[in-house]
């Protein structure tokens, strides 16, 4: 996923949420290594770094909050 295509959640539940649902292509879930916060164009986005517990592949989701800092 790509900041262009980032999720618009409505709230961090929203991410805790779509972190659990993930699964590497191994089949292993994925743990949240840390989440950081940056702008993109007019949008806020939230950055979650992820790491495979299994294979330990990484991965990052991008998500738009900007809805949530209005
Ligand atoms: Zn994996």
């Amino acid at each position: 996923m790509q900041p262009d295509t980032a999720m618009v959640v409505a709230d961090f539940d929203a991410i805790e949420n779509e972190v659990k649902k993930r699964r590497c292509p191994c089949g292993g879930r994925f743990e949240n290594k840390g989440e950081s916060s940056r702008p993109h164009g007019d949008k806020r986005l939230r950055v979650v770094r992820l790491e495979c517990r299994f294979c330990e592949a990484r991965s990052r989701i991008y998500f738009d909050v900007s809805g949530l800092f209005h």
